[in-house]
């Protein structure tokens, strides 16, 4: 047989699979590995030892003793025969002898091999990886105490490999279950922060919702839970709260004169007004189209008409630019027994009283009582 003639195992592409599912190939010397080739070589009697595992093109030795190189041609190796009969261990007497080697480069150049003998390296699923070979420069012979041994310490070369391996798949299962942890909490991350926006996002409506788009200020509903809230804390604390109704004068002509855009400019400018007069305890709010409330917390009568003749007088003293706007206003105070919706209509009657009374001015409930 031609020795450039390479005859594969009938599973080689299997064998190779299960070869590099071992990952030992081109890693470093190690230990265990030494001793098994160093005991092998003394057990046999010969100068020298490898650990050969049979790439594609190439043996490569995961373990060297006696011998340099780490790696040769495959074509060339006495291995790659050796793995063709996995269940037995080569011996070649004398390699001058065997037709198969008599020509090999092994043979008649360095190292000069003579004497080989290879025991396979057999997986559990039944491929040879390689070999645990001794090898001389001399012709020799193994006695069948020495063919025990050769095949013993193979099978530790295999446990080896399998220990290796077992090692390196715990590795990759803790490496990948950091991995997981790592997108766990990355994904945690984002959906904290996607809460964070959701949120955000809600106290925007919220906040949508108890605006008036027009003004600015809170709307009406704001206005009737803001009511609700501070008439119950009036009667907990037995503080007063006052309320203010403020209507624009003769709105309907300014409209009629100047058109609706105009018309909702000024009511901007009114809302500002009253927002800029105002306490910042005080809730402003647009109650309805041209009218708007001011709820006052702990604000007596006295000092509510004081702060009503404020917003009343800032407005008529604004420099308008079409039209100067005047605001009448009616102002109440919560008596005892009052509801809500008393307490809103007597602001209202004052309101009335005010435009009766000519408009711009404030006119108190307490007022309409005493007539
Ligand atoms: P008074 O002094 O008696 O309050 O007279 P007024 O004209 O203000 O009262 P009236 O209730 O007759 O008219 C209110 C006007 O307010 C009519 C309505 O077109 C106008 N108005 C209500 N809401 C808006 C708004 O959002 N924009 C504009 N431009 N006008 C509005
Ligand atoms: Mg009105
Ligand atoms: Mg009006």
């Amino acid at each position: 047989m031609n020795s450039s003639a390479m005859i594969l195992p009938a599973s080689e592409t299997h064998r190779l699979e299960v070869l590099y599912s071992y990952g030992v190939l081109d890693t470093l010397d190690e230990q265990a590995y030494d001793d098994l080739t160093r005991l092998a070589a003394y057990i046999c009697h010969t100068p020298s030892s490898v650990i050969s595992l049979v790439d594609s093109q190439r043996q490569w030795f995961k373990s060297r003793f006696g011998h340099h190189a780490n790696q040769g041609s495959r074509k060339d190796s006495f291995c790659t025969h050796a793995i063709l009969n996995p269940d037995t261990i080569m011996v070649v007497k004398d390699a001058l002898q065997d037709p198969r080697f008599m020509r090999n480069p092994a043979v008649i150049g360095p190292p000069r091999i003579r004497f080989y003998a290879g025991a396979p390296l057999i997986t559990p699923c039944g491929e040879a990886l390689g070999t645990l070979c001794v090898f001389d420069t001399q012709p020799g012979d193994l006695s069948d105490a020495q063919r025990d041994a050769l095949a013993t310490l193979a099978r530790q070369v295999m446990a080896q490999l399998e220990l290796r391996k077992v090692i390196r798949a715990q590795q990759d299962s803790a490496h990948q279950l950091r991995h997981s942890q790592r997108q766990l909490e990355q994904q945690q991350q984002l959906l904290q922060q996607q809460q964070l926006e959701l949120e955000e996002v809600n106290q925007q409506l919220r906040t949508l919702s108890l605006t008036d788009s027009l003004t600015g200020l809170f709307n009406r509903r704001a206005f009737d839970a803001r009511m609700s809230e501070e008439v119950e804390r009036s009667i907990r604390t037995r503080t007063p709260v006052s309320l203010l109704l403020v209507d624009v004068d003769h709105f309907k002509s300014f409209n009629d004169v100047f058109g609706h855009s105009e018309g909702d400019i000024a009511l901007q400018e009114v809302a500002g007004l009253l927002k800029n007069n105002a306490r910042s305890y005080d809730l402003v709010a647009r109650y309805g189209g041209e009218e708007f409330a001011v709820i006052m917390p702990g604000t007596s009568t006295v000092d509510a008409e004081r702060i009503a003749e404020r917003l009343r007088a800032s407005i008529a003293a604004h420099s308008w630019t079409l039209r100067t706007v005047t605001v009448s206003i009616g102002v109440a105070t919560l008596a005892q027994g009052d509801s809500i919706q008393t307490f809103i209509s007597h602001a209202d009657q004052a309101l009335y009283r005010a435009k009766e009374q000519g408009r711009n001015c404030v006119v108190h409930w307490t007022g309409l009582q005493e007539h």
